[in-house]
């Protein structure tokens, strides 16, 4: 029965195929398929309308209504039943078409003696291109699988939008929404600004093969995709380390779920009957579930439906046959990449010397492949919604890193703006890199370290290029964080030997494993419980002192690495003096340890602590005679001194680290390590700006550790300070009572007063 139904649509389907083929212009293409689908569905009227850059929808290409109204009507989204459907990217049914609402008559078009109607969105990724509608003057209500075979139909009109052949006949300034420009303001995750072409990081595949020539063929190969792509995602959910861990595996079992779905299953197949191939059918029905998924709000929902877009990526390539492609292959030389979200590993399979920018749909500053986005030196924008869906591989593109902002498509003026931006910023990395043979000093002749925060292999070549005296922070977590299982001994002792050659005798503070909290490892499952407060929680040495194997493996590798040579490790988030002599005991054991087994030990070995948690403001002098050095964490030490989550995107500028009280917490940590002789870094992200480094260096921190894109700004900066005028304006500014002095102002105009570049 449904066969017999479906002959109407393989017929039409095969005909359009023919069509598409044919060399005709593109409007006289355009009028035959019109007039084919009204003889097929037995239509008086079919008409097309596209939609253009100015959210007008004009008629293309009609049979049936006035020829003359073709590139004249016109609605706007939203406007009359056309305007309706494009707008809401659903189908619209109507016996009489008059009596609804939002019917909108146009004179022109001479429709009114038409009664029924249907019409249907022009799709294509879930974006509306225009609208195909089929009129008849008889009062009738059109059946499920007319509506079906007007869906497939539409589904080849998109291909034909999208190829370029149709934009062939829009007018200068009249150009069809496509190709219109877009721009998208999400959040700045690093600074920078590319300029450069999309990239797809999951390209869509393009399904070229659209209609099928044996059906009951085409169902088979469905099913046999089908099958392995159940077992595919059974064979990961049984696999060891995805199996005991929460969020990977509930996507996961979601996707098992929506594999398993017979709605799904039974509308990819309904699509074959009616002559599709099972690639095609797979395409429309994941365009139809994203224009529907673009109309939901429920964030929870949202998410789900796109799992299942990912789920069908994952099926088309399956039938394909395709694996991952090879990338660097088709990469264009300034590639922008595109993903709605991304793992860090795959990140860094793109080579660095194409990539131009980083542009995510999800993602937070703290996700993993944020942090090699960084590292790699380029600028990412992330929460861009609908940045996707809206880009087509090859579409000219910039990321704006400063403001958080893409620009799609751009006009000339805005890209010849941007242009300029770019050659600025490269004059001004140019002034920095003639800085780098200047020694470091500030006006009146103080000596200053200027270090960098580093913690994968990717960001040692920058030691070189930044000009830093060494490395103040090794973020030992992220070897762990973008790995998919714990890294072994050997390759941790091989970073750090790596990290030492690189520094080539200058010194390297390494961090010891500093997770918990927002650092998540996804195939370690830290705490036992859900932690309500995880900043506050079961993290960094807390974490290692309770699981010593971990820190023991660590310990032994930095040691090995570092035979013959300084070595100089720091305890993360310590709370209490008895953790710096838990883990000085472990240490010790290693180092007698190797020195039986005749190991070659460091030459010297220095013990260091971080300062973020408030608890050892008041039991400094203690903590100077007990350590080697101390490095302060200002990211850490700033919320818990002002109880405010550093990832919460709602406080990041209510309070400020450049006021009153935080300036005086941070004078007392220098003032005690002076006192104690004692040597005080500070490495949070208040050493990398110049108004906050500058702060620093007036209040008696003579060595900082910043990213090292920011030495070179800091550089500048402190090359200009007079350093003991800056000394004196803060101590009388601190000294009395003054907590509600608008200190960054105050600084600001000090340094504007004495030409500082800030
Ligand atoms: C800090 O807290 O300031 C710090 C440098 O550590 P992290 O940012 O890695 O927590
Ligand atoms: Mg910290």
């Amino acid at each position: 029965m449904i066969r017999d139904m479906a002959a109407g649509p393989r017929v039409l389907l095969k005909r359009l195929r023919e069509l598409m083929a044919e060399p005709l212009e593109p409007q006289e293409r355009l009028d035959r398929i019109v007039r084919d689908i009204a003889a097929n569905m037995v239509a008086e009227v079919c008409s097309l309308y596209v939609l253009r850059a100015d959210s007008v929808l004009e008629l293309y290409a009609t049979v049936g209504l006035n020829p003359n109204a073709v590139h004249l009507a016109q609605l706007r989204l939203g406007q009359g039943l056309v305007g309706t459907i494009a707008a809401s990217a659903r189908a619209l049914n109507l016996s009489n078409a008059q009596e609804h609402p939002a019917f909108a008559y146009l004179p022109e078009t001479g429709e009114e003696i038409y009664h029924s109607f249907l019409g249907v969105p022009v799709l294509r990724a879930g974006r509306t291109l225009g609208v195909l509608v089929v009129q008849n003057k008889t009062m009738r209500h059109y059946r499920d699988d007319e509506i079906e075979a007007l869906e497939t139909t539409a589904m080849v009109i998109a291909e034909m939008i999208a190829s370029g052949d149709i934009a062939r006949l829009s007018r200068p300034g009249l150009e069809l929404d496509m190709t219109r420009p877009a721009s998208f303001t999400g959040i700045s995750f690093n600074e920078g600004v590319g300029l450069g072409h999309v990239v797809l990081h999951e390209p869509r595949i393009v399904v070229t093969n659209l209609f099928n020539e044996d059906s009951d063929e085409e169902l088979r190969r469905l099913e046999d995709a089908l099958g392995s792509l159940r077992l595919s995602i059974d064979d990961m959910l049984s696999r060891r380390d995805v199996a005991f861990e929460g969020e990977h595996r509930e996507v996961l079992e979601a996707y098992r779920m929506f594999a398993n779905d017979r709605g799904w299953v039974r509308r990819l197949e309904e699509a074959i009957r009616n002559g599709l191939t099972a690639e095609a059918a797979v395409e429309k029905v994941q365009s139809d579930m994203r224009a529907r998924m673009l109309h939901m709000t429920d964030p929870y929902l949202r998410e789900r439906m796109s799992d299942f877009d990912d789920l069908a990526n994952r099926l088309l390539r399956q039938l394909m046959g395709r694996g991952p492609e090879s990338i660097a292959a088709s990469l264009p030389k300034d590639a922008i990449v595109v993903a709605r979200s991304m793992g860090a590993a795959e990140l860094l399979d793109y080579p660095r010397d194409r990539l131009r920018g980083l542009v995510l749909e999800d993602g937070a500053p703290t996700s993993h492949v944020v942090i090699v986005a960084r590292a790699m030196g380029i600028p990412v924008a992330g929460q861009m919604k609908g940045a996707v869906s809206m880009s087509e591989n090859g579409d000219p593109i910039i990321v704006d890193g400063e403001e958080g902002t893409i620009h799609l498509r751009p006009q000339p003026d805005l890209e010849a703006a941007y242009a300029e931006k770019v050659r600025f910023r490269a004059r001004r990395q140019e002034l920095y890199r003639e800085l780098r043979k200047r020694p470091s000093e500030t006006k009146d002749g103080v000596k200053i370290d200027l270090l960098m925060n580093a913690g994968l292999a990717v960001d040692l070549p920058q030691l070189a290029e930044a000009g830093a005296a060494g490395i103040g922070l090794f973020r030992t977590e992220l070897q762990f964080m973008v790995a998919s299982t714990f890294p072994r001994a050997e390759a941790q002792e091989k970073l750090y030997r790596d990290v030492l050659d690189t520094a080539k005798g200058r010194p390297v503070t390494f961090r010891t494993i500093d997770i918990g909290g927002d650092k998540v490892l996804p195939y370690f499952k830290g705490s036992v419980q859900e932690e309500e407060n995880p900043a506050l929680g079961w993290r960094a040495i807390r974490l290692t002192l309770d699981r010593p194997g971990l820190l023991r493996t660590q310990i032994r590798a930095l040691l090995k690495a570092s035979g013959g040579r300084e070595l100089k490790v720091m305890l993360p988030m310590v709370t209490e003096l008895s953790e710096i002599a838990q883990a000085r005991e472990i240490i010790d054991r290693e180092v007698r340890h190797l020195s039986r087994f005749a190991h070659h030990l460091p030459t010297s070995l220095k013990l260091g602590a971080m300062i973020e948690v408030p608890a050892l403001l008041w039991q400094l002098d203690e903590l100077m005679q007990t350590v080697d050095f101390v490095s302060v964490g200002s990211n850490d030490l700033f919320q818990f001194v002002m109880a405010a989550d550093r990832g919460n995107t709602q406080l990041a500028d209510r309070f400020d680290p450049l006021s009153v009280p935080f300036l005086r917490v941070l004078r007392q940590i220098a003032e005690a390590g002076a006192r104690n002789h004692t040597p005080v870094t500070l490495c949070g992200e208040l050493a990398g700006k110049p108004i906050s480094a500058m702060a620093l260096l007036g209040l008696g921190y003579r060595s900082i550790s910043m990213s090292p894109a920011s030495i070179g700004p800091v550089k500048a900066m402190l090359t200009e300070l007079p350093l003991g005028e800056l000394k004196a304006f803060l101590d009388d500014n601190l000294s009395g009572p003054a907590a509600n002095l608008p200190m960054r102002a105050l600084l600001q105009a000090f340094a504007d007063d004495r030409s500082i570049p800030l």
